[in-house]
């Protein structure tokens, strides 16, 4: 763990192992932190509070752009690490490293353009200045299904703002977390400003961060369960919260839309990260005009995604995080084919010969899906893409919004009308046009409803960790 610019062993000496998930193999242990340990680490952000706060933009600026360099240059370790630790392709965890860094770049930039206002009064001798300052000590919580990009995205804003932090990372990839620390700690950050508690038990870990005086804001990237509980903690003393949790993306696919296009993209789309992702497809409705050629294309590009360890050429899909995991996903295979699904691609558990001591599930096709099956309402977090057929355009937008989840959703549509509508009328966060990624650390990610409060990334995202001061000037 890492404590007032210390690497140190938890309170306790114990510590936990961390596995591979492609072959359950050990490949490192941590320090098993608790809520000692978590009270030194606010202690320590609490004392550096003071003086980082009061550095400049600049020298702020400076330690990220560091960071960045540092994060650049060491990418192919990173992205091996990442593979190994958490079991996507190697290819896509390079992109994520890359993605991870332009949130250090961002932020590096935008430390210097936070700014205040001078406002008008109604008084003739009054003046009005407001500014905008760090709002303390931030608690981080973190998922392990983007290991890297989703610690540079809480710690690029909070940094550039001023902020200092303490950090959990998931109990599945704290080797990653640690690589990342040291890029900051080899980039000149000050002791105390970043700290990090790891621990195999979250629980006492969360409760210290939302309930400790000295901690002014949570950011949380995780499940909606545990995303709602840890909020609705943090609300209770008034902590400042973002929370980026789960989703149910719909992917709209209207009459005019290119079938063969949009299904290249929905294959591309679904198979990243093994469908471990918030904003991973989860329904694909599919106008019947052109349902037979997306049906046919997605299905032949389905059956070539090869799953298997993330080291090996031409792997698409890594395994998934754990044994829960592939078991909520068959559950949710065979819920739909008991209802009546078809299941032309996949459908089962690959637990045999290479695959034995992983966590594999194959890439499955799913058709025919009705919204009484588990997967039209539930999160996958699986490689399985579910196609519904549908006949009313003017009824899909309905349907697409008909869920408490909102942060992704995709439209495949080639007239310019449909498209603007469709934008506006969907109720999610993040909306891709004929765009399977519209995400970077430029522009603002985050959800509605069950999926979230805030935004990360963008202009938006350094104000996740600013107040705004007023000083009223009498002259
Ligand atoms: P997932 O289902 O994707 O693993 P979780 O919400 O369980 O999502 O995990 C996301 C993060 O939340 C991880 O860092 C995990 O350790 C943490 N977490 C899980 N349960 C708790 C809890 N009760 N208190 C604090 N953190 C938790």
């Amino acid at each position: 763990m890492f404590l007032d610019g210390q690497w140190v062993q938890a309170v306790s000496g114990d510590v936990f192992s961390v596995t591979n998930p492609a072959t359950g193999e050990v490949i490192g242990e941590m320090p098993d932190g608790g809520a000692a340990d978590t009270t030194a680490a606010i202690a320590a952000a609490s004392a550096a509070f003071g003086s980082w706060s009061t550095t400049t933009a600049y020298e702020r600026s400076a330690i990220l752009y560091k960071a960045w360099q540092l994060m650049v240059e060491r990418s192919e370790d990173l992205a091996n690490l990442m593979t190994l630790e958490q079991g996507k392709p190697l290819k896509a965890s390079r992109f994520e490293v890359s993605y991870a860094a332009d949130f250090l770049q961002w932020f590096a930039e935008e430390a210097k353009r936070v700014t205040g206002e001078w406002l008008p009064s109604a008084r003739a001798n009054q003046r009005f200045l407001s500014i905008k300052q760090p709002v303390g000590v931030v608690g981080a919580i973190t998922p392990w299904n983007y290991p890297i990009s989703m610690l540079t995205r809480k710690m690029g804003p909070a940094l550039a703002a001023g902020c200092t932090m303490v950090l959990k990372p998931a109990e599945a990839t704290p080797l990653c977390a640690k690589a990342v620390f040291d890029v900051f700690v080899d980039a000149g950050i000050p002791a105390g400003v970043i700290n990090m508690v790891t621990t195999s038990t979250p629980a006492p870990v969360g409760e210290v961060l939302t309930s400790d005086p000295r901690v002014a804001k949570l950011t949380f990237t995780g499940s909606t369960a545990v995303g709602k509980m840890l909020a609705g903690a943090a609300a209770a003393n008034l902590q400042r919260v973002s929370v980026e949790l789960g989703g149910h993306a719909p992917f709209i696919v209207y009459p005019d839309a290119d079938p063969v296009h949009a299904a290249k993209g929905a294959a591309a789309l679904k198979f990243l990260n093994s469908g471990q992702a918030c904003i991973s497809p989860n329904r694909l409705y599919v106008h019947r005009s052109v349902a037979e050629p997306f049906i046919e294309t997605l299905t032949a590009r389905v059956a070539k995604v090869k799953a298997g360890s993330g080291f090996d050429d031409g792997v698409g899909v890594g395994p998934l995080v754990n044994d829960a995991a592939v078991a909520k996903v068959a559950n949710q295979v065979d819920d739909a084919r008991a209802k009546g699904a078809e299941v032309p691609v996949g459908g089962e558990r690959l637990e045999t010969g290479d695959y034995a001591n992983g966590h594999f599930y194959a890439p499955t096709l799913i058709t025919g899906v009705t919204t009484d099956m588990l997967i039209s309402h539930e999160e996958t977090f699986g490689p399985v893409a579910p196609v519904m057929v549908y006949d009313e355009v003017d009824e899909v937008i309905e349907l697409a919004n008909a869920t408490n989840y909102g942060l992704a959703a995709y439209v495949y549509t080639r007239d310019i009308s449909t498209a603007f509508k469709a934008f506006e009328a969907l109720r999610f966060g993040i909306i891709g046009i004929n765009d399977v990624n519209p995400t970077s650390a430029a522009a603002p990610f985050g959800g509605m409803g069950d999926s979230g409060l805030g935004r990360e990334g963008g202009h938006e995202g350094i104000d996740e960790y600013l107040e705004t001061k007023l000083g009223g000037f009498a002259i």
